[in-house]
This record gives C-alpha cells, structure tokens and sequence, in this order.
C-alpha cells in the first residue's frame, strides 16, 4: 500500500509516519529529511537548497523529483510513506508516473488538518532526537529527562534552522499556494481522507488507520 501524508508544516505528518513505519514495516520518504541530509553533507546540490530551506520557500520540483526516484528505485517492499512529498501538481504528476513505471499505484492520501494559530506553537516548540528522529516538543511532548530521547537515551537534540516564526510563514504562504490545490486534485480522483490533525497523537493514528482500512 503507497500512501501520503498531506498537510501544512506542523500537522504531524512525520510523527504519524513513523508510526506506520513502526506497526507495517512500511517505508517513509520524507524529502524534508532527504533534503536536510543532502545540506548536511555539504554537496553542491546541498548548499543550493540550504538557503531555500531556510527562507521556507519550496526547493525545485526537479531535484525533488529526482530524490524520490532515486529512493523509489532503491526500496522495495512494506508500501511507501510519502511524507511531505508531493507539494506541487507538478510532483503529484511525476509521483503518478514513477509509481506507474514500478508497476504500483496510490492507494490513499490522508490530509492531516490542523489550525494555521496551533501550527505556529507546534513548530516553535519542537525538536527531535539526532539519533533516532524521535519528535519531541517542549510543552506538549516534552522528554522524560530533560535533553535525553526516551526512545534511545542520545542527547543529541536538534531544532531545525527553518523551525522558527518568519520561516514557518513562509513556509504556510508556499502551503496554500502551491501544495493546498492536491486537496481538491485527490479528492477529484477519489483516494482522499481527512483526519483531524489536532487530535491527541494515539487518537490521529486510530483515524489514520480507519481511513487506510477504507482505502
Ligand atoms: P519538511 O521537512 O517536509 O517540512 O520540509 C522542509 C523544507 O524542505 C521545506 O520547507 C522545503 O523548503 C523543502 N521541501 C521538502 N519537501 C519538498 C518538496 N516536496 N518540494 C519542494 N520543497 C520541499
């Protein structure tokens, strides 16, 4: 089963996906975390993205393409995860196409929604674990021990360079005017879900695995 997660900066879609990844072995392409790997590894193509991430402006559709062929012809099995991929109608096109080549399909999307006032506390507060990639917030999922991951006990907590006010603006801004028309296109071809993003995170996932067991 080939899924995607959809929805603003802050929804959850990475917590969300991770718990998929953690109950069906399914595999999670978040080219958000592609992308920051590629800045942190300091290649060409990492430097050129470091300052659109920054800005909260959308990177090109064609290296975010190419990223997600790149990993589609390496994975196999379990059902993909896309996590803040496609953004554009244009990635939605291409997505469609690399899944048709592979002899796959979409079988659901699940918008995650959420209010733009809550998503400003969200992202503000949040951090994740270096190591692992647990996600983790100040107020509302705080660690057990102050800056040590409850999952694998590193202290190697990170914030995102783009995890700040102006950023997540931005970030919203690129939102409804480039990703929010996939609502409308998904919903069109019949594979939309919505689930209520603001929900605790156990009741998300229960609403996330109602609408798959629909799909
Ligand atoms: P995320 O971790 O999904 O919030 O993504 C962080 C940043 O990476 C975004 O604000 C964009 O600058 C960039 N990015 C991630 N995924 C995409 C995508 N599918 N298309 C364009 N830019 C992306």
């Amino acid at each position: 089963m080939n899924i995607i997660l959809l929805g603003p900066p802050g929804a959850g879609k990475g917590t969300q996906a991770r718990k998929l990844v953690d109950e069906r072995g399914m595999i999670q392409l978040s080219t958000g975390d592609m992308l920051r790997e590629a800045r942190s590894s300091g290649t060409e193509m990492g430097k050129r993205v470091a300052e659109v991430m920054d800005r909260g402006d959308l990177v090109t559709d064609e290296i975010v393409i190419g990223l997600i062929e790149e990993k589609l012809a390496g994975e196999q099995g379990g059902g993909f995860i896309f996590d803040g991929f496609p953004r554009t109608l244009a990635q939605a096109d291409a997505l469609e196409a690399l899944l048709d080549k592979l002899g796959q399909k979409l079988d659901a999307v699940i918008e995650m929604r959420v209010d733009d006032e809550a998503l400003v506390a969200r992202i503000t507060g949040r951090f994740t674990c270096g190591n692992c990639g647990e996600v983790y917030h100040d107020a509302l999922k705080p660690t057990a021990e102050p800056g040590k991951c409850d999952v694998c006990g590193s202290t190697d907590m990170k914030r995102r360079a783009d995890d700040n006010e102006e950023s997540l603006r931005q970030r919203l801004m690129e939102y409804y005017k480039k990703t929010s028309p996939l609502i409308g296109y998904y919903y069109a071809k019949g594979t939309l879900s919505r689930v209520d993003g603001l929900a605790e995170i156990d009741e998300v996932s229960d609403a996330v695995r109602a609408a798959l067991a629909k799909a």
